[in-house]
This record gives structure tokens, sequence and C-alpha cells, in this order.
């Protein structure tokens, strides 16, 4: 809850009182936060349109990363199969081995319905397709379906219907009154990246300290937020 006061921000054993905050959770989480006052509705609109992206990690640990004997990097795309994407995790001197495996969208869907012994096994009978047999003798196995995970509901990002973006996708990280965004979602570029949260973290944080400086003023002092946030919100 906002007002000119302040900020309360209420859990369900806890309240805080704030001059601002940050809001840094993906969409699909804020949108599950009750507002007062309610959001502008471009933007709730937008966090209502968010869908979160699939994706399944593993690890899978060998005594040495053998594939690279063969000449082998480590790293494949693939269109096929259920993995989509291995890339070589082990330390420079390749022991222990470290294969890392990704699966996205619809087959990370596929996967995540299956039992955590049952993935193992598909994930492992692929890499043994590709990198021989040794790759299905891991000594240790991980995986996790981000789906699954509460806190973040999928990976890595949430995307938006055809034409959201372009629209009004700039309001997703535009400040409303004493709220401030941040997270990837909300990043001009490498959006979906670790990059993408970097910058947006750094604009959340130059938009709390300008306007700490000048909480009594109506006219936010960072120019360039305040151009964006007319072009989006119409001043
Ligand atoms: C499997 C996988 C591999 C990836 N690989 C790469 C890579 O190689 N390179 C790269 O650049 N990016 C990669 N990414 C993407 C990268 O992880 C994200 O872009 C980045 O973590 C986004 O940061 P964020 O701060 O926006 O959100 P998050 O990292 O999701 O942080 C949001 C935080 O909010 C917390 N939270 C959620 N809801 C609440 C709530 N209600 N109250 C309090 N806290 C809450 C969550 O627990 C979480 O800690 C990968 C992502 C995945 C899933």
């Amino acid at each position: 809850m906002q007002d000119q006061a302040g900020v309360v921000v209420s859990t369900v054993s806890q309240a805080w009182r704030a001059q601002r905050v940050v809001i840094a959770v993906p969409p699909l989480l804020a949108r599950q936060i009750r507002f007062t006052p309610q959001l502008p509705v471009a933007q709730a609109q937008l966090l209502e349109r968010a869908q979160m992206g699939k994706i399944i990690k593993s690890v899978s640990v060998y005594p040495e990363a053998f594939w690279r004997k063969s000449g082998l990097s480590g790293g494949l795309n693939a269109d096929m199969g259920a993995v989509a994407v291995t890339l070589d995790a082990s330390p420079r001197g390749g022991s222990p081995g470290v294969l890392v495996a990704l699966t996205g969208g619809r087959r990370a869907e596929q996967l995540a319905r299956l039992s955590t012994d049952t993935r193992r096994a598909v994930i492992q009978e692929r890499l043994r397709t590709l990198f021989g047999p040794q790759a299905a003798r891991p000594v240790a196995y991980h995986d996790y379906a981000w789906a699954d995970d509460p806190w973040a509901q999928g990976g890595y990002a949430a995307h938006f219907p055809t034409g959201a973006l372009s629209r009004s996708g700039a309001g997703l990280g535009a400040s409303f009154e004493r709220l401030h965004w941040a997270g990837t979602e909300t990043a001009d570029a490498w959006r979906s990246y670790m990059e993408g949260a970097l910058q947006s973290a750094e604009r959340a944080a130059t938009e709390v300290l300008g306007s700490k400086h000048h909480e009594h003023t109506s006219v936010h002092p960072n120019v360039e937020i305040n151009k964006r946030r007319e072009k989006v919100w119409g001043g």
C-alpha cells in the first residue's frame, strides 16, 4: 500500500514501512502481489500476459572430461531429442568432468512430467547417443525443473505474446509513484539474462537515489527516466 507518506509492504506475518520499494521478482510472482492503489492498467495487463519459459537444467559429473580426448568441446545445440544444449562446465584441467545439459520449451514440459529417475534415464540415454557410452555413467547427476520452483515458476525468464512488448513493453519497468521495478524482464538490453538483471538493478537504484534527494519534488530528477515514463504513460 502506498500513499503520500510512504509505502507499507505487508506479508501474512509482518509489515514494513519504507519510502520507496523496488520489486525485483519475476512478473508471474509480481502479479500475485496486491497493490493499493492498483497498478496502472497497462502495466497490470502486461504482468497478466507474461508467461514463463520452461527449462530443465541437468548436471552430469564424470571422473574427467572424457569428451575432450576425442577432440570434442562438449558444447552442442540440437533441435531434436531430450537435450537441446550442452556445455562443458568442467574446471580448466578437466577433472572432474562436468557436462551441463539444458532442455527448454515443450520438451522441458514433457520431461517435467516424468519421475526423477525416468527423466534422468532419458537425459542420459540422449547424452550417450551424443557423446558415447561413458556419458551414460556419471558418478553424480542432478537436475532441476525450474517450472516446479514456486519462487521462479520457470526460466530463463518471462516472455510475452507477439506485439505486447513492442506496444508497451517499456511500461514493465516504469516506476509507479513509490514503486520501482527491477528484474531481467524490465531491462532494455539482455532481457532474460544476468546482464539484463544487473542493468535493471542499476536503473532502479538510480531512480531511488534520485527520488531520495528530491523526495519533495513532483518531477523525477532523472531526465532520461522521466522521458521514458512520459513516453510510456503519457506524462
Ligand atoms: C536453468 C537456467 C540457466 C540460465 N543460464 C543463464 C546463463 O548462462 N547466462 C545468463 O546470463 N542467464 C542465465 N539464466 C537466466 C538468469 O538466471 C536470469 O536472467 C536472472 O537470474 C534473472 O535475475 P532476476 O533478478 O531478474 O530474477 P531471479 O534471479 O529470478 O530473482 C528473483 C528472486 O525473487 C525471489 N522471489 C520470488 N517471489 C518472491 C516473493 N513473493 N517474495 C520474495 N522474494 C521472491 C526469488 O526467490 C528469486 O530469488 C538462466 C536461467 C535458468 C533458469
